[in-house]
């Protein structure tokens, strides 16, 4: 690695194969810093991105949005949350996205900023040409602004990088959830979001905690993580729900939490929540299509209340970081990791997860 180029893969355009690139370093202006990386995940997303079903990709990028590194650089002092200096060796996270305007109808009035459309995501709304700005790279550019979080002591970047993306979705996930201590939760899909809801809500207090999808594997990790009861989907839905329902005392449970990224998982979501209870998606972050419902049966006379749940902001993360720092001994996120990439097998970690051979693929530049 010299000074002022570094290596990075790139994906060149939907379907087509990754390859690996020097690009030059940044010229770091006021607020800026450098980083090198040392992990950065390889999400669900990145497969969809690189199937094309995200619009507005502007190919070819650097792909990589959660990510951690070591600063390098620092071209001027800068100061994290906590209010201390950063330092160059500081083993740092940032919030993927970053602009967000603090101008906009969303972010004054509606106060959604996480539907600011100015708002920027590094490894998907920037392309190559606008610098090294997705974390499959040996280097990150931190464009001024951005908002970086120093890892604590005794968190190792394995155990955060392993939670991740699912991690921080799914904090802001169970807040929208408005889960309490007792509450009945099912989670519909084992991914990495998946998990990482059954291991929020398990900590939150919830009984019991219902882990439905498949494979049975993640079924079986979905126990580590917290899951007191796990559905398969060898089960037919009706079953399922009738499974739930007994689990429940009969009423189907306070929250669903839908993170299964399949349309027909949002009208069992609906079936499985109790009246009154609430459905929350957040497992749709791409056009998985249609699904029919029937709006008297399964929402109207239910009473229920679903919510959306679109990207996350920085509360989020800082939360993920803490909540990783204090319980990360004993809620596996870092088993989470199948495996570890070089940048020249980035194609490689894509296909893994597309396969789902592997939960959650890590490129280590
Ligand atoms: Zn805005
Ligand atoms: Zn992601």
């Amino acid at each position: 690695m010299t000074a002022d180029s570094f290596r990075a893969a790139v994906m060149p355009g939907p379907g087509e194969p990754l390859r690996v690139e020097r690009l030059p370093g940044p010229r770091l202006e006021s607020g800026a810093a450098l980083l090198r990386v040392l992990y950065s995940e390889v999400c669900g997303t990145d497969v969809h991105i690189h199937r094309g079903r995200l619009s507005g990709v502007p190919f070819p990028i650097i792909p990589g949005h959660v990510s951690v590194g070591t600063i390098m650089a620092l071209a001027s002092p800068l100061t994290g949350v906590d209010g201390t200096p950063f330092e160059v060796g500081d083993t740092v996270t940032f919030l993927d996205v970053h602009g967000t305007c603090h101008r906009c109808y969303e972010c004054l009035v509606t106060k959604q900023t996480t539907r600011c459309p100015h708002r920027r995501v590094y490894g998907i709304t920037y392309g190559v040409s606008d610098g090294l700005l997705g974390g499959w790279a040996e280097a990150l550019w931190m464009r001024p602004g951005v908002h970086m979080l120093r890892l604590p002591e005794g968190l190792d970047p394995e155990s955060f990088i392993g939670g991740g993306c699912g991690l921080v979705t799914a904090v802001h996930a169970v807040e929208r959830a408005g889960l309490r201590l007792g509450h009945s939760v099912a989670v519909l899909g084992v991914g990495p979001v998946g998990q990482s809801a059954i291991a929020l809500a398990a900590l939150g207090g919830a009984h019991p905690v219902i882990a439905i999808g498949d494979p049975p594997s993640r079924l079986e990790f979905a126990r580590r993580m917290g899951a007191t009861a796990v559905l398969g989907l060898d089960i037919p839905p009706d079953e399922r729900a009738a499974r739930v329902r007994e689990l429940t005392g009969g009423r189907g449970v306070d929250v669903v939490i839908e993170a299964a990224g399949q349309a027909a998982a949002v009208s069992q979501a609906l079936d499985l929540a109790r009246d009154g209870g609430r459905v929350v998606v957040c497992g749709q972050y791409t056009d998985h299509g249609g699904v029919e419902i029937n709006p008297h049966r399964q929402v109207n006379r239910k009473h229920l209340e679903v919510h959306g749940c679109w990207g996350s902001d920085f509360s989020h993360l800082h939360r993920a970081v803490s909540i990783a720092a204090r319980h990360a001994g004993r809620i596996p996120w870092r088993d989470m990791i199948g495996a570890r990439y070089s940048l020249d097998d980035a194609g490689r970690a894509l296909e893994a997860v597309e396969r789902r051979e592997v939960t959650k693929a890590v490129i280590v530049p």
